[in-house]
């Protein structure tokens, strides 16, 4: 009986959690909580650190199709996964993703007459999803931020690298600054918390004016801000990653000299370390994982668009989830054995190194991947 058996069995509204199955540990002893699922290779917008200008996108049939999403959460929410976060390329331009959000959101548990995000759970409910997120681009939030909202979902993620119009033209290869700000505002109104990711990018958005403005302007807003270091992932056409990186040790430094700064202990599940900041009392993040290493207590897994498991965003290998769940499609236990040999292989750390002549380190592009 496939855990989709299980869950039908529920009445219609209450989701009754199939019984619990031992959690997926890591050959370190880390028990895994935590999915990042890719649910497109897609996206409207062309990030010059992300994908080439012409990016070739995979063939539909080799994607999971929505159902197949839903059939794999469902398998590792049973194994003790307590957040997902849906992510792509961009996940908001996946068709019918509403249909999937609205049934993970169906395994949160809900409180009676409570707005209280799920999240706010003292403590985990074994067999329930604790968390449901996405990051996105903020393209298409105008349109589907009160729908996330009634989804359960009560954060998101969005990406923006500058708040100079031009600047973000050119580095997404055309998008509009407007029409992602829009969508932030969409989403607070919406009651969404927003954290704006922004990938640190010498030479384009890492000066002292462009670095305050954006601190500025998430406080204003009461946004977080993580700012991520460029990863050495996949073919990025002529852009050239050792001229796109640039340190986040020496950013933080930066910031410190202009800015209070006091270490916190907040962790999002994720490899960020933050910060507070006084001048704006909201929190800000660094994620860098070539100059100081995020790995210790990883607890997270990759699915790819395609069904690709990768325990670590920065090692090479993985299993393929996609043809035990079409071969057996009604028996999960194929799927769940290959979950779990692939997790006791996850290594204590990941393998980026920039490549001089290549600029590379891992073939597979971050938009399939899931970032
Ligand atoms: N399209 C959505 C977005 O941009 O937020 C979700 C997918 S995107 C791949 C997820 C995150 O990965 C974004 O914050 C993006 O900036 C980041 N990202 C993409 N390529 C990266 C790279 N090579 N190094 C570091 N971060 C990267
Ligand atoms: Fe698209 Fe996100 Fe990649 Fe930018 S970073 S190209 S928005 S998937």
């Amino acid at each position: 009986m496939t855990m989709l058996d299980k869950l039908a069995k529920g009445s219609e509204n209450i989701f009754v959690p199939p019984a619990p199955r031992r959690p997926f540990v890591d050959g370190c002893g880390r028990t895994i909580n935590y999915l990042r699922m890719s649910v497109t290779d897609r996206c409207d917008l062309r990030c010059r650190y992300c994908m080439p200008q012409r990016p070739n996108f995979l063939p539909k049939r080799d994607i999971l199709s929505l159902e197949e999403l839903y059939r794999l959460a469902c398998i590792f929410v049973a194994h003790g996964i307590e957040k997902i976060r849906i992510t792509g390329g961009e996940p908001l331009v996946r068709k019918n993703l509403l249909q999937l959000l609205r049934q993970l959101g169906d395994l949160l548990p809900k409180r009676e007459g409570t707005e209280s995000s799920p999240e706010d759970l003292p403590e985990s409910l074994p067999g329930f999803l604790q968390n449901l997120t996405l990051t996105t681009n903020g393209t298409h939030l105008t349109e589907f931020a009160e729908d996330l909202f009634a989804c359960g979902i009560r954060r998101v993620n969005v990406s923006l690298d500058s708040l100079d119009a031009a600047t973000f033209a050119h580095l997404t290869r055309g998008g509009s600054l407007s029409v992602v700000s829009e969508g932030i505002d969409a989403a607070l109104k919406a009651k969404l918390a927003v954290k704006i990711n922004c990938v640190a990018l010498r030479g384009v958005n890492v000066s002292p004016e462009e670095v305050d403005r954006m601190l500025a302007w998430c406080g204003e807003k009461g946004c977080d801000l993580t700012y991520i270091e460029v990863m050495p992932m996949g073919d990025i056409g002529n852009e050239k990653r050792l001229n796109q990186f640039y340190p986040l040790t020496e950013l933080r430094s930066s910031i410190a000299e202009r800015w209070h700064l006091a270490p916190s202990s907040y962790s999002s599940g994720g490899p960020a370390r933050y910060w507070h900041c006084a001048e704006t009392d909201r929190r800000i993040g660094f994620i860098s994982p070539l100059t100081e290493n995020f790995c210790d207590g990883c607890t997270r897994v990759r699915v790819t668009c395609t069904g690709m498991l990768y325990p670590c965003l920065g090692q090479e290998s993985g299993s393929d989830l996609r043809a035990p769940l079409r071969d057996h499609l009604d028996d999960d236990e194929p799927c769940a054995k290959i979950v779990a040999a692939r997790v006791a292989k996850k290594t204590r750390g990941h393998a980026f190194v920039i490549d001089r002549n290549t600029g590379m380190s891992l073939a597979r592009t971050m938009n399939t991947t899931g970032g």
